[in-house]
């Protein structure tokens, strides 16, 4: 079964059939001779075995040759071994399966920190309206709006329902601030039983900004195992219809790796007059999206996950057409939308600097900004982008539903050529390939994570552990390999069954 046909099995929802061969590290090459995007990879610095030993900087990049007389006496030093000889095991790229938690460096961003540093440099205020020629920026006032338009295909929405600022926890506070409005009959907000603890505590602290109780406006759907049906959420809808003002979950839940059906919910929700609202920060950059189509009403992503922007970076924002009106009122002529919390630059550009006091909003979800952004945020944001822009969501998609269905099954042959009571692991991310995005949580035997753990810093491989038990495995398409999954998975099976 070739590549493409893998693709189409796991599309339409069926287990893929690997060959007999497929747990041989020459089947791993053999798909990664036919992945179409192996070339992106090129695009990133990944980490090497050295470059993780590192505790001081040495003005070396992984990767690229080390620059000559870093330390004066043309060597540098990392504990102990000179990096220009670093033996080829030590500077090969090390296994990175953390890009749902931090994305590796895309080399964009320096090259787009730079143009933004050389321009401020020259040009001072000057940056904000000047569009320098050989940039890969506009100018900075310009920037944001760019970042949207770049944006609008990785979540499916209009480049007019997204904008970019500040970061995911403060944007859901502004949204909820907008949409969630508590009335005594309509004051709860249903979210899921483990969600990020930020989500938690933004949803909580408002329940009590509007002078309510949690422990009577929460609503929290339990799972099954891990795994919350799309059954359980609308019964849960149904129970609580008449008293819930928002629903608001994970596209992905971060911690079992569930894909919610996003369509089927929001639908469901609404028609009983409940806005929905959806965290897309494991969703964005890793799934297909539709947001506008699906009629969200609003949506909040952080950048550093999936799509690379480095930590902490610039968040986005969705916020469905239909909330993004201005009109005028008829009779006194005054601009008429939907109630925010506002600063100057959500006012439309025309009079944004007119320093009037008349606040007009930017139609769409540019009129939900409030302040200027920083434009090195932007920069590095935009360099992020513009690796997606080599690429489409779908192409990303069809290779990631390959590549984590091929972690999966040398998951299960290790599971399988374990002899002992209790298995050494099992997967808590939906077996259903439509049900999950690139992560697998594998929840391990208890007393192996810090064995697993340990294995895994020594050879170099970068992946997630969350105590107590489980380590979540995201080969994210854009940077990592077949071959990566399957050296990944001698070192896991060496460490589960020794
Ligand atoms: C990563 C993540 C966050 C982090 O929030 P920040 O405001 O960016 O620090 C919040 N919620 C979810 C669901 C996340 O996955």
């Amino acid at each position: 079964m070739g590549f493409t046909d893998l693709v189409d099995r796991l599309r339409a929802g069926a287990s893929p059939k690997f060959p007999a061969n497929a747990s041989t590290l020459e089947y791993a090459q053999t798909l990664d001779s036919e992945d179409s995007l192996k070339h992106l990879r090129e695009q990133f610095i990944l980490p090497t075995k050295a470059s993780l030993r590192k505790v001081a900087l040495d003005g070396t990049i992984p990767g690229t040759p080390a620059k000559q007389a870093s330390n004066g006496n043309g060597t540098s030093h990392l504990n102990g071994t000179t990096n220009g000889a670093a033996s080829e095991d030590d500077s090969t790229p090390s296994i990175y399966f953390c890009g749902n938690s931090l994305g590796v460096q895309p080399k964009a961003v320096r090259k787009y920190l730079e143009a933004q540093l050389e321009t401020w440099a020259s040009i001072g205020v000057g940056g904000h309206f000047s569009n320098m020629e050989n940039s890969p920026l506009v100018c900075w006032q310009d920037m944001a709006e760019d970042c949207a338009k770049k944006s609008a295909d990785i979540v499916g929405s209009l480049p007019s329902e997204i904008v970019i600022m500040n970061t995911l926890t403060i944007n859901l506070h502004l949204m909820m601030a907008s949409f969630y409005k508590p009335s005594e009959k309509r004051h709860k907000i249903i979210l899921e039983w483990k969600p990020f603890p930020s989500d938690h505590y933004a949803i909580e602290s408002q329940i009590r900004w509007h002078g309510l109780d949690p422990s009577k406006s929460m609503i929290q759907i339990q799972p099954d195992d891990y795994y919350i049906s799309t059954d359980k959420i609308l019964a849960t809808i149904d129970e609580h219809a008449e008293e819930t003002a928002l629903l608001l979950l994970p596209g992905i839940q971060y911690y079992s790796g569930q894909l919610f059906d996003i369509p089927r919910i929001t639908k469901y929700a609404q028609d009983k007059g409940i806005i929905v609202g959806w965290d897309l920060a494991h969703a964005a950059g890793n799934v297909e999206l539709s947001l506008h189509d699906w009629n969200v009403d609003f949506a909040c992503w952080c950048t550093y996950k999936y799509m690379n922007a480095g930590a902490g970076s610039i968040a986005g924002a969705f916020v469905h057409e239909r909330h993004g009106k201005v009109e005028s009122d008829p009779e006194t002529g005054r601009p008429v939308y939907r109630n925010r919390l506002s600063g100057w630059y959500g006012g439309d550009k025309s009079v944004r600097f007119n320093m009037d006091n008349n606040f007009l909003p930017t139609v769409g979800a540019g009129g939900f900004q409030c302040s200027n952004p920083s434009a090195i945020d932007l920069a590095a944001l935009s360099g992020a982008l513009s690796v997606f822009n080599m690429t489409s969501m779908n192409s990303l998609r069809s290779k990631a539903l390959v590549l984590t269905a091929y972690a999966e099954y040398l998951l299960d042959e290790i599971v399988a050529s374990d002899s002992s009571a209790e298995p050494p692991f099992r997967v808590i991310t939906p077996r259903d390939p439509l049900q999950r995005g690139t992560q697998l949580s594998v929840l391990l035997r208890a007393g192996l994570l810090e064995k697993v753990a340990d294995a895994l810093v020594e050879n170099a491989i970068v992946c997630d552990k969350r105590k107590p038990d489980v380590i979540r495995v995201a080969p994210v398409p854009m940077y990592c390999t077949f071959s990566d999954v399957w050296k990944f998975m001698q070192v896991l099976k060496k460490a589960v069954l020794a």
